[in-house]
């Protein structure tokens, strides 16, 4: 049996960068991360073992400690929340999502009204929708266009792990629905890069293996598009999940993951498969 790894599959720079500067501050103590710095549990259990506690709360946080924005970024009212409190802010959100806040800024500056494309809960979402005025409306499809009011002047932007078929889609809509209309594409190249190429990989194979955190936007989106791709496509988050009867019969595997899925995961489950279903002697 072939395997095939996509040629961009894994940690993206902005996880990397995130994952880099927290295992570096893990040892100077009182490391609090806001919030799962990223969607993959198995990577933020080892970062538990380091000595950063993720919190969902950071009041109850001593003065002088440090608290990890993650990737995703947080609303301009949380950071000053924050540091009110006396913490010692290690601000790790992408620049790429940090981009896609002032853009929603300026776009509110300007009143335009901001549709942001994305999903609600998402914590990006919510952190660009900090930025984004009163009057922003996130839309996930677009379906959620119907029936909404919008002012005339409208201004978009976007999740950075959208895909480029539903922004384009809404945008168009948008055009139709708007008499002013300004368009700025914060969908990240790290995320399209990691689409294309599982696309490309899931018309080459007969079965697909996608890794990831099941709480990773991202790497839902990779099994959506290889399955759109017509290919078998399985999502697991660690190398155990495998089931032998998914790999009957095919010659070729695809692998692909998330940018938020981890190298040793990923190398863990590439090793498997080559070695035929059976635990790599390490
Ligand atoms: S996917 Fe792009 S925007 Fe998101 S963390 Fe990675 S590099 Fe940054």
């Amino acid at each position: 049996m072939e395997v095939i790894l996509a040629d961009k599959a894994g940690f993206c720079f902005g996880v990397q960068r995130a994952i880099n500067t927290a295992f570096k501050a893990a040892g100077e103590g009182n490391v609090y991360c806001y919030g799962p710095l990223i969607h993959n549990p198995q990577e933020v259990e080892r970062l538990r073992q380091a000595g950063i506690d993720t919190v969902a709360d950071f009041t109850q946080l001593k003065q002088g400690s440090s608290l990890i924005i993650r990737s995703h970024g947080v609303p301009p009212a949380v950071l000053e929340k924050a540091r009110a409190q006396g913490l010692n802010i290690i601000d790790l959100t992408c620049p790429f999502v940090a981009k896609a806040q002032q853009h929603a800024d300026t776009l509110n500056r300007e009143g335009y009204q901001v549709i942001l494309v994305g999903e609600k809960q998402h914590p990006e979402v919510q952190s660009i929708l900090g930025y984004a005025g009163q009057s922003a409306i996130v839309v996930e499809l677009p379906g959620d266009l119907d029936g909404l009011s919008l002012s005339g002047k409208i201004g978009v932007v976007a999740q950075t792990t959208q895909s480029y078929g539903n922004f384009s889609e809404i945008v168009l809509r948008l055009l139709r629905l708007s008499k002013e209309l300004k368009v700025f594409n914060t969908i990240c190249s790290s995320t399209k890069e990691r689409q294309d190429a599982a696309r490309v990989l899931a018309s080459r194979v007969d079965v697909m293996i996608v890794v990831g955190g099941r709480n990773s936007a991202n790497t839902s989106r990779l099994v959506s598009l290889c399955r759109e791709a017509g290919k078998p496509t399985y999502h697991i988050e660690v190398v155990d999940e495998i089931r032998p009867e998914w790999l009957e019969g095919a010659t070729r595997v695809g692998v692909t993951a998330g940018a938020s899925t981890p190298g040793w995961i990923i190398e863990a489950v590439v090793k498997w498969l080559h070695a035929g279903g059976k635990k790599p002697v390490t």
